[in-house]
């Protein structure tokens, strides 16, 4: 429930995550609806609040947008972070930022044009209706054309091209959802201009760390260079808010302070958050941070060959199916499904035997067993960590093995630039 009556007082509470949440004293509900598309569709919960410590508030799907206090520190520092690393910005695409809070930032510059792409008109309206001195007259700019409409779909059929595409969109929820996947990224990659930038905000880096580091990965496997700017907003809780931004055109954000500092001080613009030196500092990350972003692989694989193993045990599909079980709660991964145990027979040839498939929650688990050469070959993959050396000790126990030959592989390493590379790994006694 966002909306609390506690001791005669209306309280906001935003639960944004399960086991962490915001409450903020209210004086005034000024507007509560939920929007609807041309269709009639269900778009989004709208809450418009006064409250005595941040002003006026604006609330999607019961998650704070903006307040009046500390709007700047967000829309100041995803408008000019990006507009000052551009050489020339003229023609500017906004995704969402329905509020105008953007918008006014970048009007600020001597910009051609800017679209603005909202998929809810109410936004709009209400923020003009309810927050009037919020964006002033940033709406009768005469280089503003606004779009109603899913910028995902707009991104797909517009012609245009964008010197800078800002995406001022909510958290990958409701409506946004779209905003967020590569397919986005890649109809985003063919409007912006070779010079181009492309900014949006991933979230919090304490409380929403895969938004961050997926969205960095996403934009490294299109653009030649990305960067992190980070600032923090009081109502935005999680201590750092994240923004990712992609050049199209390496160096764009490597401007030294005194470059940033002349095109400032020749525009004469007001801020209140954004100086060129806090531009430069909020590119550098806590170590955490930069690290996080530095790891990025899609996942793991620990690949396995034991040696004189159990007869019995290979040949019991009883014991191969509890293998599999136990195999899941050692590595901390739920099954998805039961494993699948198909039986290649008893052959002589080295091939024939069991194989085991089980699909995990995060990747898979696949065997094969040789009887014959009482050998198991075993390849762990997930896309999130486990420890590899419970995991050996216990395989080398259940099948009873007495010799282990091990890798470890980090899967889809982010800084592959080659085009194609074979590691090719020989056996012990084969001489390179
Ligand atoms: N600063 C806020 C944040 O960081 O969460 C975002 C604020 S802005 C109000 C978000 C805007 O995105 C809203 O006006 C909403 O209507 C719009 N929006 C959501 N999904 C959209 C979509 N698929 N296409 C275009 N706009 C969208």
């Amino acid at each position: 429930m966002a909306l609390e009556k506690i001791k005669n007082e209306i309280w906001f509470r935003e639960e944004l995550y399960p086991d962490f949440a915001q409450t903020i004293k209210v004086s005034k509900i000024l507007f509560k609806k939920t929007t609807r598309d041309r269709k009639g569709r269900k778009l989004q919960k709208i809450l418009i609040l006064n409250t005595p410590r941040f002003g006026k508030m604006l609330v999607l799907d019961n998650i704070v947008q903006l307040t009046e206090v500390d709007e700047k520190y967000y829309h100041e520092p995803l408008a000019h972070c990006a507009l000052f690393s551009h050489p020339n910005p003229k023609n500017i695409l906004i995704i969402g930022g329905g509020d105008g809070g953007l918008l006014k930032e970048v009007v600020k510059h001597p910009v051609k044009s800017v679209e603005l792409v909202d998929i809810d008109r109410d936004v709009i309206d209400l923020m003009k209706k309810y927050m009037p001195d919020f964006a002033k007259n940033s709406w009768q700019d005469k280089r503003l054309k606004i779009y109603i409409e899913d910028g995902a779909k707009f991104v797909k059929r517009t012609k245009r091209q964008y010197d800078v595409i800002m995406l001022d969109t909510p958290d990958p929820v409701g409506p946004a959802v779209p905003l967020f996947k590569t397919s986005f990224y890649l109809d985003c990659k063919k409007i912006l201009a070779p010079n181009g930038i492309i900014i949006r905000q991933t979230g919090s880096s304490t409380l929403q760390p895969d938004e961050v580091s997926s969205n960095f990965r996403q934009m490294e496997e299109l653009f030649p260079e990305v960067r992190v700017f980070i600032t923090a907003v009081s109502t935005y809780v999680g201590g750092y808010f994240t923004f990712v931004a992609g050049a199209n055109k390496k160096g764009l954000f490597q401007k030294s302070l005194s470059q940033i500092r002349k095109r400032f001080q020749k525009l004469k613009i007001q801020t209140s958050w954004y100086t060129p030196a806090l531009h430069k500092a909020s590119m550098i990350l806590p170590e955490e941070l930069a690290e996080s972003l530095k790891k990025n692989e899609y996942g793991q694989e620990l690949i396995i060959d034991l040696y004189d193993c159990d007869y019995s045990i290979l040949t019991s599909k009883e014991k191969l199916y509890r293998f599999s079980k136990e195999l899941c709660k050692i590595i901390e991964m739920k099954p998805y499904g039961e494993p699948i145990i198909p039986d290649f027979g008893y052959a002589l040839s080295k091939t024939a035997g069991p194989s085991l498939v089980q699909l995990i929650e995060s990747s898979s688990i696949t065997a094969h067993y040789s009887p014959h050469w009482r050998l198991v070959c075993l390849n762990i993959f997930t896309c999130s960590s486990f420890d590899s050396h419970k995991t050996l000790q216990f395989v080398k126990e259940f099948f009873k093995a007495d010799r282990i030959r091990a890798f470890l592989f980090e899967r889809g390493p982010r800084l592959f630039k080659k085009e194609l590379e074979i590691i090719s790994i020989k056996s012990p006694h084969e001489k390179s």
